[in-house]
This record gives C-alpha cells, structure tokens and sequence, in this order.
C-alpha cells in the first residue's frame, strides 16, 4: 500500500522559492570582481535566476545541457546555480586553478554548451576557447560596457546583456528530481579527473542534511560567509542550505587574503564560515598579527584536508569560536560527517572534548558509513583499528559522468562507495581519517598516520605548515620525514623540531628526519599535493637508510 501524500519532486527551484517567498528581503552580499560590494535580496535572486532561465529556453538549451561557470563566489555565480539547475540544466563548476590542459579536457568532456566566467579569467579562456568546440556563447559575468571590444572570443556576450531582456514571470518547471543538476569533476591527482553528477533529489537532500543542528546548523538568525569557493564541489552544498534557511550570505569573492576576508566578516556580522585549513591558517595570521579579534563570527566549518588539532584549539581558546570539522569528497556532494560533542560530553574537560572534535566526526543522518580490512570484513568501531572507509545514501555517487560505477556490493546486497582513505570509528560513531590510502607509511608492517605526524609539527609555534610522506629505507620499507615551512620571521631546527616530538607519539613513530622548504605544494582546491612533494624530494635520501 502506498502512503497517500503529495509527491512533490525534490527540485533545486524549491528551495529558491522558499527563499523569495519567506526570506524575500533576506541579504546577499558579494565583494565584485570589479572591487566594490554589492547587495540584494533573496527576492532579486529569484527574480534574476528567472530571467537567466528564460534567457536559455531562448538560446534553444535541451534539459541535461551542461551550461560551464568558472567564477569566484558571488551573487551571479549564485544566480547560475539556480537559474541553470531550477530550469533543468546541469550546472557545471570548472576549477580555474587547474592547469588550462585539464580545464580543456574537462569542458570536452562534459561537452559543455555555455561558458560563463568571471573577467579575471579573461586571458584563461583566450587561451583554451578554440579547444572547446562544444561550447557555443561564452558569457562575460559583468555588464555590457565591460565588455572588451577585440577580445577575439566569437559570440562573447556580457551576462548582463544577455539576461537582461528576458522576462522574470519565467515558471519554474516541474520534472523527475532524479535529473541531473550540478556537475562537479574531482581534482584528478591521478589519472583523469572523473565527474559526478548530482542530481536535484540528492541536492536538495544534502542540503536538508546539512542545515541540520549536528551538521552545519544554519538557520535564518546567521550571516554565512562561504570562503570555501563554489567550484570546490558546490562550496560544500552551501548555497542551496543557504536558500533552504534564509539566512544572510556574504560572498568574498576574489579577495581571498586573510585581510580582506576578516574586514568583510566584521562589516556584514559574519556568524559562521566555511573553508579549507590554509585558508584559515591565513585568516588566523592576519588576526592574531595584528592583535585583532572576531566581534560576531562563533563557528567556522573547515574540511577538505585534516584540520589541525592546534587550529581547533586557537579559534576556541583565544577568539571563542568553535571549530566545526568536516570530512567529504566530491563524490558525496560534499557532506559526510562533522564533529560536533553529543550531550555526555559536555562536561568533560577541553582537552577530552578537543580529542573528539580533532576527528571528522559523526555520520549526517542519510550517510552509513564503515570501515572494512583488505578482507573487505567490516571492522570493530573501537577507535583504534583501521580500515578503508565505506560509504552509502542518498547524496553519495552511483556511477562517474560518462563512466563506470565504483561501488562494491556487501553480503547483504548494499553498495557502498570505496572512498580511498583509512579511519577509524570509535564506539560513539567519531570517523578519524588517518590518511589516504595511498599515504599511508608502511614502517616494519605497522601503520603510521602521516595525519597525526602533521598534527604534531603544526602544534609547533614556529611551524606554518607541514606535510609527512615516506621515504624508503632498507629495513623497515618506509620511514617517515616531515616537510615544514617555518612561519616568517620563525626559527626552529631540525633537532628541536624532532625534540618537540617526545612524548607526543609512540617513539618508532617519530620522523626520521626533518625538511625545510619555503612551501608545500597545493593543489587546485588548497590541499597538499603529496605526489608533487615526492616528485621535488626525489633525490632526497634518508640519514638513517
Ligand atoms: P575532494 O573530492 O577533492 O574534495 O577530496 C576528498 C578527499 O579530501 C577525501 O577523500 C579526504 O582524503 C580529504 N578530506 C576531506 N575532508 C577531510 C578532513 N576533514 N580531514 C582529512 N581529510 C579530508
């Protein structure tokens, strides 16, 4: 028997008429490409995103056609987002930071037929256009009389030009929520990036999930600044949660620097921000440089990569804002877990309640997840065996755009996504992510967590960043060194470095060596390129092989 409810499909355009309807007059702010802030409302979002989707009926786009952005976070780039998706097109974010072969690649393979993108990006697209033969209008993120006269780029339309006659009485259509919505590739370390593809019912999905209290906890009394950017896997689901809530956005855009994201905090009352570690290892250097303090920021979500324990540890002790880490990937659109205290541990001493919140924390309710041995049992949930993690539901992959399905199926028939890195679940369902799988160190057969070696030389007042890989040695396969860039103006040695190490890890754990170098390479979305790392330390060789 089926239950005798409506069956309204869970579209993007949904939550966009949500947010006009109950919070028209809810702000957006974005700081412009062009410098300046610029603001409106909830209410002028929905009536642009309106007229961007009249604009491609009338540039003839099918459902499923993949219109490209490549932008920095603001209110155009927000209006893509749901004028592309509510009208039944496939919102595709390109990275800007990856290189322009693999951008090339990408726009080919995704065969996207519009490419809107920022003026920054100008001198990117002059250089890969002619390898594009998909796409058909390119589209300028600014107003006509911005537009550069020869800048050989054929049918380059402003976007303000070019939505700016349609009609806003546009009506959002109804269809299957299982069409696709956004397309996102991965960073593609290895191999080709592959892509996934969201659709409305996962989207919208997540973004329930993820305004839910033990998640990111928005509401309509927050002012939220994504900093993580909207071509890094929908920055995080965070524009559709936004519209789901009606709360205040502020946009950074371009000026991604510690200086200008505290200045733009503190004059729109900023309560809660999201983005990767070295972003907030910037922010961190700005504020505390310059003896400043946050006046309305209390939490900041930060995932990506391993948030380091010292970080959590500085928001929460010298600026009182607490640290909400989160783990996720591309393939699960991103939110996976995130490590909020459960009603027991509240009494608890901060160095407990910091031991819980170092962790990528608790499943969002719609993600199972588990870890398996290379038997491909399940392990105990004890906090100390690892295993690969495994996860499933409703907002996580099924099969890669144009490509094949990386599940594995279970004894009981589930499917679970292999998502590459090793964790542990302890009984109360805290994930601990020690590495990718392809980083871990192997020494004499054990484990070594290249996380937790980080962990340590970032709790060192004189590091800035640090990177752990192994390096072969003749006896015990591997052994690990730590690659530190000193903060300016800081002194340690290798001997201190490795000093500082007693006590805080099992001794064979302790790196073997110590290397300093002026940065780690990162990758487009700002995590650390190990591959690269291993590629410049290529000719280093072990004090101890
Ligand atoms: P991407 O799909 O490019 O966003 O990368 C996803 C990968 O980033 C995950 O599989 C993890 O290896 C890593 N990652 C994401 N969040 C965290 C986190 N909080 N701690 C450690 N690693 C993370």
């Amino acid at each position: 028997m089926l239950g005798q409810m409506q069956n309204h499909p869970l579209l993007t355009s949904m939550l966009l008429e949500f947010a006009e309807r109950h919070h028209g007059d809810g702000e957006i702010v974005s700081r412009r490409v062009e410098g300046d802030i610029h603001r409106y409302t909830y209410r002028d979002l929905a009536r642009r995103s309106r007229q961007l989707a009249a604009t491609l009926d009338k540039a003839g786009l099918q459902q499923g056609d993949r219109v490209a952005t490549l932008a920095w976070n603001g209110y155009r780039h927000l209006e893509l987002y749901f004028g592309v998706t509510g009208s039944g097109r496939v919102v595709h974010t390109l990275n800007p930071r990856l290189h322009p072969e693999q951008l090339v690649w990408i726009i080919n393979h995704a065969e996207d037929a519009v490419l809107c993108f920022d003026m920054t990006f100008l001198p990117l697209i002059q250089a890969v256009h002619a390898k594009c033969p998909s796409v058909k209008t390119w589209v300028a993120l600014c107003e006509a009389d911005k537009l550069p006269a020869d800048s050989g780029i054929p049918q380059l339309v402003s976007y303000e030009a070019w939505i700016g006659t349609s009609t806003d009485q546009y009506v959002w259509p109804k269809f299957d929520e299982n069409s696709a919505a956004g397309l996102c590739y991965t960073s593609g370390t290895t191999g080709n990036p592959k892509g996934a593809l969201y659709s409305h019912r996962s989207t919208v999905l997540h973004a329930y999930g993820g305004a839910l209290p033990d998640a990111l906890n928005l509401s309509a009394r927050d002012s939220m600044m994504p900093v993580v950017p909207m071509f890094h896997v929908n920055a995080w689901g965070l524009p559709y949660v936004a519209a789901l809530t009606g709360c205040k956005v502020v946009f950074p855009g371009p000026a991604m620097d510690g200086k200008s994201i505290y200045e733009l905090m503190e004059a729109e009352g900023v309560s809660m921000a999201a983005g990767v570690p070295t972003i907030w290892q910037m922010l961190l250097g700005h504020v505390q440089g310059n003896k400043l303090k946050f006046s309305t920021l209390n939490r900041t979500v930060i995932g990506g990569s391993a948030c380091p324990p010292a970080m959590i540890d500085t928001f929460r002790e010298e600026f009182g804002v607490d640290v909400l880490h989160a783990w996720g990937m591309t393939e699960t659109s991103p939110l996976g877990s995130v490590s909020t205290l459960k009603n027991k541990h509240l009494k608890q001493p901060r160095e407990q309640q910091l031991a819980i919140r170092v962790k990528q924390g608790r499943a969002i309710c719609g993600v199972d997840m588990r870890i398996v041995g290379d038997d491909g049992n399940e392990q105990p949930w004890d906090g100390k065996t690892f295993g690969d993690l495994q996860v499933r539901g409703p907002w996580i992959i099924e099969s890669y755009f144009k490509g094949e399905t990386p599940l594995v199926t279970d004894e009981h028939g589930h499917r679970w996504f292999p998502t590459g890195d090793v964790a542990t679940i302890d009984a109360d369902g805290y994930m601990q992510i020690t590495d990718r799988s392809k980083d871990v160190i192997k020494s004499g057969g054990e484990w070594i967590s290249s996380i937790d070696i980080e962990n340590i030389a970032m709790a060192h007042p004189a590091i800035a960043m640090a990177a752990c890989i192994g390096m072969p040695h003749p006896k015990w396969d591997e052994r690990p060194i730590v690659a530190v860039v000193r903060k300016p103006g800081a002194e340690v040695t290798r001997e201190e470095l490795l000093a500082f190490y007693e006590g805080k890890t099992a001794k064979w754990q302790i790196p073997d060596d110590v290397v300093f170098v002026d940065a780690i390479p990162l990758g487009a979305t700002g995590k650390m390129l190990k591959t690269r790392l291993r590629e410049l330390l290529k000719d280093y060789k072990l004090p101890t092989a």
